[in-house]
């Protein structure tokens, strides 16, 4: 490519699953990084992005519409043919191969070797905000843990890249990466702090 041509990663965008659920939040935090973020609704849509995220709110809400909007397949497909892809809370554990308090029958997109817990740390009033200490990071981050997942099961090939490091729930895993898929057990959209969208946006001109 040309010296003076602009490179092209600077010319991908991000998807943001828009079915349920923390959209506008994500869109915000990846223009708040300078990358283009979009909403994603239609298969048309999901082909016109570079990665995709799945964001907080409702997982058997956001599966339920994924069906009857014929998104569930194309958006496996893009994940096994290695599309850059972030799960928030609900989106944890929408990737996880296996999920643990599910409701009968709830399906998820996979891709991502872990078992999820769902509402493992209890009821919505038990929600609470906690220090996050991000692999690589040396600043905590403010973590937003809503009726959160945590990770039940860890994969051989996954690797843990945000752990709880004060209160009670020190020590608990609360974000993966397994290749080009990455899954954060809070809301990282909900906080000023854009660390881990950044992350995301870097994984996503890794691959
Ligand atoms: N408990 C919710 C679920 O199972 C997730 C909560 C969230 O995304 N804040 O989908």
């Amino acid at each position: 490519m040309a010296g003076n041509q602009p490179r092209a990663v600077n010319t991908k965008t991000v998807g943001v699953l828009a079915l349920q659920g923390g959209v506008r939040e994500h869109l915000h935090s990846f223009e708040k990084c300078g990358v283009a973020a979009a909403p994603v609704k239609t298969l048309g849509e999901l082909n016109a992005v570079d990665a995709l995220v799945i964001p907080g709110g409702e997982s058997t809400t956001i599966i339920k519409l994924a069906e009857m909007y014929h998104l569930v397949d194309p958006i496996r497909d893009a994940i096994k043919s290695g599309m850059p892809t972030l799960g928030s809370c609900a989106g944890m554990i929408l990737l996880a191969d296996s999920i643990e308090g599910g409701i009968e029958g709830q399906e998820t997109f996979r891709g991502l070797d872990i078992t999820a817990k769902r509402n493992a740390y209890g009821r919505q009033v038990e929600s609470f905000e906690t220090e996050v200490q991000l692999s690589g990071h040396t600043a905590p981050f403010p973590g937003v843990f809503i009726r959160a997942p945590f990770v039940q099961r860890l994969g051989a090939g996954v690797e843990v890249c945000a752990q709880i490091s004060s209160g009670p729930h020190k020590g608990r895993i609360a974000g993966v990466r397994q290749g080009p898929i990455m899954a954060i057990a809070f809301h990282p959209e909900l906080t000023t702090d854009t660390r881990v969208h950044q992350e995301f946006v870097d994984l996503m001109r890794e691959y």
